[in-house]
């Protein structure tokens, strides 16, 4: 995945501090010496023990800890580039559009979709893969009227954003006494994020919401390990989602699968229904390519995959940000240093789609706030599927964190003005 998009991914070191209630160190090396051989790690470095001195972010009490190499992805981004590429190689998507039934008839299935403003159409499919996530299983039930081989478990995340609560570029990864881990990671730059999984979740997975309880729990974990005390004034923003896992009826909500299953049905002469339950972000290309694998029966013309070394849109000629913000400096030399490094980090080599022919600042069209130009709010209307100025501000970029409540009316007004239909309410 960092070889196919290298502005969107990077590496992160993990630093995980030993503490008398875990497993014994020389056990957890151990560990991370097969993480380390297992995987195929060609670009990261291995992992290492560590000493804390006095400049240690973490309590005096935490002298020892270990560190190892995995990588982070926005993946917000990582959605939007894949539909790019889909629409690169010749698909249609339909962003903001539901699938409300489906039936089966002579071969093909025909489906019935609805956008955002209530107005529906129908299509006609070959195959019908259902990768509705948290959703999955209720579509077979509901939507296809159809029995559900497999049940899912919602596991909820909760995230705080606080403002910078350490210093260096590794994240920390804190084992709690109960088990559970939480998370704290460098976060654009100015913020760090503190986050959580393994909480069983029952409710509609659209309206989860950190709760108070979790809000506690992360802010004890942390400050029982950092220096540096946090209070619930710190906290500048909050989100939580869903992790759908394939029900293996495990009790414990951290044992369950984070593995995939894909369930393929359909009668000979039927069109096939391709369901997936569970998975993971690291793993989605491979997923992706066992769920064509199964359905390659069906589409005798369909190719060898190719997916594992094309780079992802942006991915193609650039090796890193620094490298591609670099020159982007050099060519544009009126460019702030910032933006530069935020549009390579968000649309690497695309990002000269993005200055076509613009030769100063003031070719970027107004400034509405926080590095945010006319210009890349054109381009996210026209390439990424953007309408509305929570799309632009939450979804496609995470500026929301910087731009005050009237820079943000400044944008709804730009959309309203300019975007083909008119903005939508977020
Ligand atoms: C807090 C948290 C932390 C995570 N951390 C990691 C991690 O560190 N590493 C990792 O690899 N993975 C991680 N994951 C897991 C990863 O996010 C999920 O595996 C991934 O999002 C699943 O992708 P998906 O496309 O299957 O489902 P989703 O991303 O949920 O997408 C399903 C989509 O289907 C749409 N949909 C539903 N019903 C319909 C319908 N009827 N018609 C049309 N569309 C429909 C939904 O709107 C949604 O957009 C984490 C998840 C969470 C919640």
């Amino acid at each position: 995945l960092l070889a196919k998009a290298p502005h969107i991914v990077k590496p992160l070191r993990f630093i995980l501090p030993h503490r008398p209630h875990l497993r014994p160190a020389w056990m957890i090396r151990a560990g991370l010496f097969l993480y380390d051989h297992l995987g195929k790690r060609e670009k990261l470095p291995g992992s290492r023990g560590l000493r804390f001195g006095a400049g240690s972010p973490l309590k005096a009490s935490i002298s020892r800890g270990l560190e190892y190499s995995d990588c982070w992805v926005d993946d917000a981004r990582l959605v939007v580039l894949n539909a790019m590429a889909i629409r690169e190689h010749g698909g249609h998507v339909h962003t903001q559009t539901r699938c409300v039934s489906a039936r089966r008839s002579k071969g093909l299935w025909h489906l019935h979709l609805e956008r955002s403003d209530g107005s529906r159409y129908s299509i006609r499919a070959s195959a019908l893969v259902n990768a509705a996530g948290p959703w999955v299983a209720r579509f077979i039930k509901e939507d296809l009227g159809q029995q559900s081989p497999y049940g899912i478990r919602l596991i909820q995340g909760s995230h705080i954003v606080v403002p910078r609560l350490f210093d260096g570029d590794e994240a920390y990864i804190l084992q709690n006494e109960d088990g559970r881990i939480v998370f704290a990671i460098p976060y654009l730059e100015r913020f760090t994020l503190i986050g959580t999984t393994d909480h069983e979740y029952q409710g509609d997975p659209a309206k989860v919401k950190i709760t108070e309880g979790e809000i506690d729990y992360l802010l004890s974990v942390v400050n029982n390990h950092f220096k540096r005390p946090l209070a619930r004034a710190d906290i500048v923003h909050t989100y939580a989602g869903v992790r759908p896992l394939c029900d293996d009826e495990s009790n414990d909500p951290s044992a369950v699968t984070r593995d995939y299953t894909l369930a393929l049905s359909g009668l000979p002469g039927e069109a096939p229904l391709l369901s997936v339950f569970g998975g993971k972000l690291t793993t989605y290309r491979k997923l992706a390519e066992s769920a064509l694998s199964q359905l390659s029966a069906h589409f005798p013309k369909m190719t060898a995959s190719w997916t594992a070394s094309a780079p992802l849109p942006g991915g193609e000629q650039m090796s890193s940000v620094s490298e591609l913000s670099e020159r982007l400096c050099q060519q544009f030399g009126w460019l702030p240093q910032a933006l530069a490094k935020r549009w390579a980090s968000s649309y690497g080599s695309r990002v000269w789609q993005l200055l076509d022919g613009v030769s100063n600042l003031s070719d970027l069209g107004e400034h509405l706030g926080a590095g945010l130009y006319e210009r890349e709010v054109d381009y996210l209307c026209q390439q990424e599927w953007a309408k509305c100025s929570a799309d632009i501000l939450w979804r496609r970029s995470k500026l929301g964190l910087f731009m005050t409540a009237s820079q943000q009316t400044k944008l709804d007004h730009y959309l309203l003005q300019h975007s083909p239909q008119g903005a939508r309410v977020a």
